[in-house]
């Protein structure tokens, strides 16, 4: 792997190290192109609701300012990006983005990890009916046409809790309108690295077919996951087994 765009941060409260650390397990990886993509702190309304699995909205400038100074200290050695994860909440979404652009960040990606809004919504792996199985994946298609996001990380992470032929339906569905838009799909090392249910071949069975552009992503919650070959021969035996097309070459 030459770049790899997913990335997180202790400030997320479920990741490990130091954001030095991570940078230098990808110069010691020899890596290219880092982009840190840490959970965006997320602006929510006012109220008592508490997001668990980001940063806090405080931390904003500081997270910036960090991988910004990194940038500019490895210059010579790694291209650097300030990035975020975030996912597309329709009613936040043009406050969120005007709220991160304070930051001028590099690009976004998007992970949905839930539906509707977050705030009384499953988890995405948890969400049963057919019903809100569908609506999620309109609600990724919806949020890939604003073009805010730079690639759609682990699509498949709702799970196969459905009938053979709604899972199929549904996530062509995806393929298909990531395709018209251009959006990469990644393989989550993550999900391999941790035996989870994705990238599951069901999937990328139906984006192979499709044709969708691939890219992998590290999705590092650690520093160490910044360059986990291990992981990464596993998905590029996906690719090859699939016939996916895979980016070869950095995205920005
Ligand atoms: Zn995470
Ligand atoms: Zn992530």
């Amino acid at each position: 792997m030459i770049f790899n765009y997913h990335t997180h941060t202790k400030r997320c409260h479920h990741a490990l190290g130091e954001d030095r650390e991570y940078v230098e397990k990808a110069i010691e990886g020899e890596l290219k192109v880092l982009g840190i993509s840490d959970h965006a702190p997320y602006l929510f309304p006012k109220s008592d609701y508490y997001s668990a699995f980001r940063m806090y909205t405080d931390e904003l400038f500081e997270y910036a300012d960090s991988v910004r100074s990194l940038q500019k200290e490895f210059a010579k050695d790694i291209r650097i990006l300030l990035g975020f994860e975030l996912e597309y909440y329709p009613k936040f979404h043009a406050d969120e983005m005007a709220f991160l652009k304070q930051v001028n960040p590099d690009y976004c990606i998007m992970g949905q990890h839930f539906g509707g809004n977050e705030i009384g919504s499953p988890y995405a792996p948890t969400i049963k009916s057919e019903e809100m199985f569908s609506a999620y994946i309109s609600q990724i298609l919806e949020g890939l046409k604003t073009g805010d996001f730079l690639y759609l990380a682990h699509p498949d992470l709702a799970g196969y809790h459905y009938a053979d032929e709604v899972v199929e339906r549904e996530y062509r569905r995806l393929c298909e309108g990531a395709k018209a838009l251009h959006i990469p799909l990644e393989i989550n090392l993550l999900g391999l690295r941790g035996n989870r249910h994705y990238p599951d071949r069901k999937f990328f069975q139906i984006a192979a077919e499709v044709g969708n552009e691939i890219i992998l992503g590290a999705d590092a919650h650690e520093p160490k996951d910044v360059c986990d070959v291990l992981s990464e021969k596993k998905a590029l035996q996906m690719v090859n087994d699939l016939g996916l097309h895979l980016i070869e070459k950095p995205l920005i």
